[in-house]
């Protein structure tokens, strides 16, 4: 007798073969049979017409303070994920020192804009190394399944206190340290190391962050951590102003030590050749036996301008700034005054403002051709005749006016604006990346960016999108999808008892009606500590996620259970 069985839906097993018709039995946590007729089970659930395929593995995500307050990790959680890595982009809250934990509050505020009133309220800070972190995250159950990695912002400050706040370079001792601590980290479980070499990365004050300056002594010195191990990957967010000196030393690192490293590729509007030099730079490294990989975005990552999101194009105008007093409502009456409408966009933007900002932020609030009205359900692909600088030129209105009026019709109105990934006005370079079977897909930044961003949907999108309703190019099937969010990111990261649909694997899955998976509009919501403010995004179509054959979601109500776990690499 079976625990579960779910009988007669296609069945997507993460491996890109083709869909077939059968059962999935489940007896424990684990999967017991695939295809073919199961046996009786104590409970049944008729699946003819829906899909099933493993639960989603989300490699690229920031939950490091949520995962130790929050159960329920949405909205990452609702999207059919089931396993989420975070660590990412060098920030992350372990090790830490006692005097440095409101320093590496006020990175991760600034760098993926989490509210540091927000982690001020959540985080407990009942640790101080990472296997002590691993540890504290261990205590709490959750919905999903999450690992860790460690990040190189706060082991920088861990090691070298004020000389890593003042961007010193590391000195021999200080790298021997930190390569001692990531493989401490390592042997209890961390899934790899990041860090972070990039200008869109600036702490409160406008400085850069502490490992931005890191020399690659540093970083090739620290990626011995991982020598004769087996397990762990080394990842990277970098402007790649050196291009081909950060492709020799991550070459270098991945020969050294056998290990994956990893890197974030977007196409840049600044240099739309840029991403094709990079995969060139990846197809040598692998042409010399390392394992070089380009992470990717399934979309292009958009940033949500409104008038309750971190940012919109007038939110550095010094009217705005009386209105950021106001709640959302009395926000959106102000607007509708004549007076203040006329006020507000006879304004310049304030020079010391705009200063703060980093340079993807200036840009933009200043770029109409890139800003589209979003709709619902929303239109990641929108051409470029629906920019708001495009309906401007067709009207006698200015963008201003264009853009002003449409965020003031409501709280639920957003721009959307496509900050990379979206030169050519298309998918088509981002459908190149997806083609190229060395990429990685990941950079869905949940639990980050909470006021700007929501792609945390992603792995609901890229089947809606990708595998049903592009109607601006071509599509990819449903099975290679289903492969790059399942397998391949488990595979990647060595979590090698998920990602497939087989007997044996630990019975993590959706089931889901294909044809009618709607993704919502992103919504703003008052609801992580302190009443911080995050946007979400809800999606229909999911009728059933289990984790560790449990079932945690049911058409989008959370069943109460808490199958959830730490997972530790190399395990
Ligand atoms: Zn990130």
């Amino acid at each position: 007798m079976h625990d579960t069985v779910i009988r007669g839906a296609t069945i997507v097993d993460g491996t890109g073969k083709p869909g077939f018709t059968g059962d999935v039995a489940l007896d424990g946590d684990k999967i017991a049979q695939v295809g073919g007729k199961a046996g009786p089970s104590k409970r049944d659930i008729q699946a003819d017409g829906l899909m099933v395929t493993p639960g989603w593995v989300d490699a690229h995500t920031h939950y490091d303070g949520q995962a130790t307050w929050d159960s329920q990790l949405a909205p990452s959680s609702w999207h059919g994920v089931t396993t989420i890595l975070f660590g990412n982009c060098g920030v992350g809250f372990a090790p830490v020192k006692k005097r440095d934990h409101s320093a590496l509050i006020g990175l991760m505020e600034s760098i993926e804009e989490i509210p540091g009133v927000v982690l001020d309220e959540g985080l407990k800070w009942n640790w101080e190394t990472f296997p002590e972190y691993l540890n504290a995250l261990e205590q709490r159950q959750r919905t999903i399944d999450i690992g860790a990695q460690i990040a190189h912002h706060p082991l920088r400050v861990y090691v070298m206190g004020d000389r890593a706040i003042n961007r010193e370079p590391a000195n021999a001792d200080d790298i021997a340290q930190m390569r001692d601590a990531v493989r401490a980290g390592l042997e209890a479980g961390a899934f790899g190391f990041t860090t972070s070499r990039t200008n869109s990365h600036k702490t409160p004050t406008g400085e850069m962050v502490p490992s931005r300056y890191s020399e690659v002594d540093e970083l090739v010195g620290i990626g011995q951590a991982f020598k004769n191990l087996g397990y762990g990957a080394y990842g990277v967010n970098s402007d790649f102003e050196h291009e081909a000196e950060e492709l020799e030393w991550m070459t270098k690192v991945a020969k050294e030590t056998g290990r994956p490293v990893w890197f974030l590729l977007t196409d840049r509007p600044n240099d739309p050749e840029r991403w094709q030099r990079l995969m060139s730079g990846v197809h040598s490294a692998r042409k010399q036996g390392a394992m070089v990989t380009a992470q990717i975005a399934g979309r292009p990552v958009g940033v949500m301008l409104g008038v309750d999101t971190n940012l919109n194009p007038f939110s550095i105008r010094p009217s705005w700034q009386d209105l950021l007093k106001l709640p959302p409502e009395q926000r959106l009456a102000r607007m509708q005054d004549p007076a203040f409408r006329a006020k507000l966009l006879g304004e310049e933007h304030s020079p010391e403002l705009l200063k703060r900002l980093s340079q993807f932020r200036q840009y933009i609030t200043t770029s109409w051709d890139r800003m589209f009205p979003m709709g619902s359900p929303p239109n990641y692909e929108p051409h470029p005749d629906e920019s708001i600088g495009a309906m401007s030129k067709r009207s006698n209105r200015t963008p201003e006016e264009i853009a002003y009026d449409y965020l003031a019709a409501g709280a639920d109105k957003f721009l959307y604006f496509p900050i990379v990934g979206y030169n050519g006005g298309n998918h088509e370079v981002i459908r190149a990346m997806l083609s190229d079977e060395t990429t990685i897909l990941g950079l869905s930044d949940g639990g980050a960016h909470c006021s700007s961003i929501v792609d945390a949907s992603v792995p609901s999108w890229m089947l809606i999108h990708w595998a049903r309703d592009r109607s601006r190019g071509p599509k990819f099937s449903v099975e290679n999808l289903v492969k790059r969010q399942t397998s391949e990111t488990a595979r990647f990261f060595g979590l090698n008892d998920r990602g497939v649909l087989a007997a044996g694997m630990k019975a993590d899955l959706n089931v889901f009606n294909f044809d009618g998976l709607r993704l919502h509009a992103p919504e703003v919501a008052y609801d992580l500590p302190k009443g911080g403010r995050r946007l979400l995004q809800r999606v229909d179509g999911y009728h059933h996620t289990f984790v560790s054959g449990t079932e945690t979601w049911q058409n989008g109500e959370h069943t109460g259970a808490l199958p959830g776990r730490l997972v530790r690499a190399g395990r």
